[in-house]
């Protein structure tokens, strides 16, 4: 396949999974990012000794990677050192109570049964149910999703009872768990994809059950790491990266991309891989009359994701009693996610998450001192915000609400600090600030959501959040291998690396 060639459009985990694949499949493969480093949302903040996770702190279900890094002959474990966290995370309830979650699920169930007897054996069902819903899913997430016939297949057909497709993730877990702070427990994971549990699709408790069966992973170095080796066995596979260079123009013939156009000149292609936000790139990249489907005005019109205000906090001290993840449930939490998702207004007593790896991590932070990672779901731009005035009063309250978990004094500790706010987020190119791309409904998931093979223009793949399976670092990684597969198909180039859950082509796909 001498002579082939791709240009990768992000080096984000979407764009680096694909540039791997597509190397070991012998293609000759160009990554340009914007950055003068790998990861987008998932790379590194360094400062005065200390080192964030931009974005991703939550390691979770390794194996798609792990089948990525074995298709390269490489163990995953090997190349990043990873420490599966016990217990996994602490929930402290603004309603009252604690919940320390512990993949121990007999030890789970005592944790349960602190805040309610009755819900703590159904632990046993929950678990039992979604790891059979996971499976019937995994086909799912594994295969392009591009139309209706997909959808009909009876693989799917027959999953419909169990994923109750017109339930919310709240609602589902009813069926389990009396008390609200429990259906919590097992429902705040829909944050990951930036959507409130109680408008969430309700496949997604599958969230909370990943975690349990298999495990939450802190990669040595942070989620960042990860992009870092990937970047690595990139460069000694061939890939070639041009940093620091944004991508201006897909350049097309038609409706056939060819190749990409950055300031200091073009990059010709094959295929392109878009890894850059979807709704970002299309508007900025790719001339709106070429888009039918996904014009201006139709991207506008999609439902997008929350988006988050965080503060990067170099402190003095370590705090062995803050568990390595601490979420703060907001005691009027429907209140705080109608507040994000539908009226567009900051909260005053807002949810959030801290990450104190350093105690599970101390490369993280120079000795006694600590890293902390604050992230506090928001709306996404939006013109009833304006974050130019809100900056430094919600940086006032966040560091108040911080008291909350027991950090009473990191005021007077910070050492360096970094305050990011939705408007940082849409500098580093994310549409709207909206941290977790298109939101997942119903209406923009599977099918609905842009397609690996892009549907508008021939020669261009997406991977990454934006596209299907979804946002999260694990369907990321296996948006790159369908994006990745499709190309290859396309192309005529022989694989040995087709997701092994995925569906078998259809006939006139095998023909193409
Ligand atoms: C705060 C936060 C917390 C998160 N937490 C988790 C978590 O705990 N676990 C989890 O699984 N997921 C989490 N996610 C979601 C998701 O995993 C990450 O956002 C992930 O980084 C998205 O990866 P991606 O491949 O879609 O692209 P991105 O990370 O967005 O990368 C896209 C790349 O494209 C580049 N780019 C954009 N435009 C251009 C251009 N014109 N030219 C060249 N390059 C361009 C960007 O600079 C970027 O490097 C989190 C996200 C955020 C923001």
């Amino acid at each position: 396949m001498a002579g082939k060639r791709v240009v990768v459009v992000g080096a984000g985990p979407g764009g680096l999974a694909a540039a791997l694949l597509l190397a070991q499949a012998g293609l000759e493969v160009q990554v340009v990012e914007r950055l003068d480093r790998v990861g987008g949302r998932n790379s590194a903040l360094e400062a005065d000794g200390f080192r964030f996770d931009r974005g991703p702190t939550f390691f979770l279900y390794p194996r798609i990677l792990q089948e990525i890094f074995a298709a390269l002959g490489r163990d995953l474990f090997e190349e990043v050192a990873m420490v599966r966290l016990d217990p996994q995370y602490k929930l402290i309830f603004g309603a009252g109570g604690e919940l320390l979650c512990t993949p121990n699920l007999l030890r789970m169930q005592s944790e349960i049964a602190r805040l309610c007897p009755e819900d703590a054996p159904r632990l046993h069902n929950f678990m039992q149910e979604n790891r059979a819903k996971l499976k019937g899913f995994a086909p799912i997430l594994e295969s392009p999703m591009e139309g209706w016939l997909d959808l009909f297949r009876w693989e799917v057909l027959r999953l419909l009872p169990m994923l109750r497709p017109w339930h919310a993730v709240d609602q589902d877990l009813r069926r389990y768990f009396s008390d609200p702070r429990v259906r919590l427990a097992f429902s705040f994971q829909s944050k990951y994809l930036g959507m409130s549990p109680f408008q969430c699709p309700s496949l997604f408790t599958i969230l909370s059950f990943l975690e349990y069966e298999h495990g939450v992973f802190h990669p040595m170095g942070g989620c960042a790491a990860v992009c870092e080796r990937m970047e690595q066995i990139a460069r000694e596979m061939g890939v070639q990266f041009a940093l620091g260079e944004e991508v201006e123009e897909v350049l097309c013939q038609g409706r056939r991309a060819h190749g990409v156009r950055t300031r200091s000149g073009s990059y010709w292609a094959d295929a392109l891989v878009i890894n850059a936000d979807f709704a970002r790139a299309m508007t900025r990249l790719v001339p709106s009359s070429l888009r039918k489907r996904w014009s201006d005005h139709k991207i506008a019109s999609r439902k997008f994701s929350c988006s988050t205000f965080m503060l990067y906090l170099g402190v003095q001290g370590s705090f062995p009693e803050i568990a390595h993840h601490t979420i703060y449930i907001s005691h009027d939490y429907a209140g705080n996610l109608r507040d994000i998702t539908r009226d567009y207004k900051l909260t005053a007593d807002p949810s959030f998450y801290v990450q104190n790896a350093s105690i599970t991590d101390p490369s993280l932070a120079p000795p006694g001192h600590s890293a902390l990672y604050c992230l506090f779901p928001v709306p996404h731009l939006h013109e009833s915000i304006d974050w130019r005035s809100h900056k430094e009063s919600f940086r006032k309250l966040a560091l108040e609400q911080l008291k909350k978990i027991g950090l009473p004094d990191l005021a007077e500790r910070i050492v360096t600090e970094q305050v990011f706010t939705p408007l940082d987020w849409e500098a580093m190119e994310v549409f709207r600030g909206a941290t977790f791309s298109m939101a997942h409904n119903l209406g923009q998931m599977l099918h609905l959501r842009p397609h690996n093979r892009f549907e508008e223009l021939d020669g261009v793949y997406l991977v990454g959040g934006g596209t299907h399976p979804g946002s999260g670092l694990p369907v990321i990684f296996s948006s790159a291998r369908i994006s990745s597969m499709l190309l290859c198909q396309d192309m005529g180039v022989k694989i040995d690396w087709a997701p092994p859950l995925g569906f078998k082509p259809r006939r006139q796909e095998v023909l193409r």
